[in-house]
C-alpha cells in the first residue's frame, strides 16, 4: 500500500552552490512502496503521470500527479528497465526480457526499434536517451541475462557491454562506446557536445568502475569523438541512472540517494534517501519535481531548478 508519508528532506551540502537550488522546507514525499527494484522513471506530460519499472516483479507502475494514485500499467512487462521519451513524446523502453529497445505509440502499440547488433542479440538494454536529431542512444550491460531476477539467463552473444546508437533515418545500429565494463545510466550534456555514461562494472570486477565518464560527441556526424575521462566517482556504492537539470548539473543516483554535480565535476550536494536510489526523473508541469526510484519505493522532492528540456 502507498504510504505517502512526508519526511523532512535531508541534504548533505558539500558546496554552497547547492544551497541555491534547495527549496526551503521541502518535504520528501514517499509516493509508493512495495516494489522489489524500482527503476527507469519517466514523466509523461500528456498524461501527467510518472511511469516506472519494478524490474524484479516484471511490472510497470504508474503514478498520477493529479490524483496521487498508483496503478499497474503492465504486468508482465518484459522485465523493462530504463525509459525516456522521444521527440514526439512517445515512450522508449529498454526491455531485459526481449533484449531490445522498443517504442510505444500513443495508442499503446509496441514497436521494436532494435534487438541485434551485427546479427547478435543485445545483452539486456538498460537505459536510454534520445538526441535532438531523433537518434536513440542506449547502454547494454548484462544484468538482464545474468540471473532470473531481472530477465532470462543467457550467455552474451556479443561478448561485450557497449553503448549503441540507433540511426533515426535508417534504424541502423552502431557501437559507439566499447571500452566500458557495464555501461548503465546515460545522458547528454545540455549542449549535446558531451555524452555522460555511468559504468557499474564494480558489480562484476573487483575494484571495478563505479563512476561516470564523459565522452565527446558529434550529433550531426552521429558518433562519439574521443573523451572518455572519468567525470565523477560515486561516493558510496555505484552510480546507476542519472539526469541533467537545465543548467547542466548532473543528478546521479547512488547508495546514499541522489548526488548533484556541477558541470565542472564538483559534488555540490546530496539528497539523502532511506533506500538505495537506482534512477530519477524531473517531472511535473514545470519539471521542478525530482522523482526518484529507490529499491522498493518512489519518492518525490521539489527542487529549485528545472530538469533539462527534452529535445
Ligand atoms: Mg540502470
Amino acid at each position: 500500500m502507498p504510504t505517502r508519508r512526508p519526511i523532512p528532506a535531508e541534504y548533505q551540502i558539500h558546496d554552497t552552490r547547492f544551497l541555491l537550488i534547495v527549496v526551503a522546507g521541502a518535504e520528501l514525499r514517499h509516493l509508493h512502496t512495495g516494489g522489489l527494484w524500482a527503476e527507469g522513471p519517466v514523466y509523461v506530460p500528456g498524461r501527467e503521470v510518472v511511469l516506472w519499472s519494478d524490474v524484479r516483479r516484471n511490472r510497470l507502475l504508474c503514478y498520477s500527479l493529479a490524483t496521487g494514485d498508483v496503478t499497474l500499467e503492465a504486468q508482465p512487462a518484459n522485465f523493462n528497465n530504463g525509459h525516456t521519451l522521444d521527440r514526439e513524446g512517445r515512450v522508449i523502453a529498454c526491455e531485459h526480457g526481449t533484449r531490445s529497445v522498443v517504442r510505444f505509440e500513443t495508442d499503446g502499440t509496441r514497436h521494436v526499434l532494435a534487438d541485434t547488433f551485427d546479427g547478435k542479440r543485445f545483452n539486456s538494454p538498460n537505459d536510454v536517451v534520445v538526441a535532438s536529431d531523433g537518434s536513440i542512444w542506449f547502454t547494454d550491460p548484462t544484468y538482464g541475462i545474468d540471473s532470473f531476477d531481472e530477465g532470462y539467463p543467457a550467455e552474451s552473444e556479443i561478448g561485450a557491454s557497449n553503448v549503441y546508437r540507433i540511426d533515426p533515418a535508417t534504424g541502423d545500429v552502431t557501437a559507439q562506446i566499447t571500452d566500458m565494463v557495464r555501461p548503465n545510466g546515460i545522458a547528454f550534456a545540455v549542449d549535446e557536445r558531451s555524452l555522460y555514461v555511468a559504468d557499474t562494472g564494480v558489480s562484476h570486477v573487483e575494484d571495478g568502475p563505479r563512476h561516470i565518464r564523459r565522452y565527446g560527441v558529434d550529433i550531426e556526424a552521429g558518433r562519439v569523438v574521443g573523451g572518455g575521462e572519468v567525470f565523477a566517482t560515486c561516493p558510496v556504492g555505484a552510480f546507476d541512472g542519472f539526469r541533467l537539470d537545465a543548467e547542466g548539473r548532473i543528478w546521479a543516483s547512488g547508495h546514499l540517494g541522489v548526488h548533484c554535480y556541477d558541470p565542472d565535476g564538483t559534488l555540490i550536494g546530496t539528497v539523502r534517501l532511506p533506500e538505495t536510489c537506482a534512477n530519477l526523473e524531473f517531472g511535473g508541469p514545470n519539471r521542478t519535481t525530482l522523482f526518484m526510484t529507490a529499491t522498493t519505493s518512489l519518492y518525490a522532492l521539489d527542487v529549485g531548478v528545472r530538469g533539462a528540456a527534452r529535445r
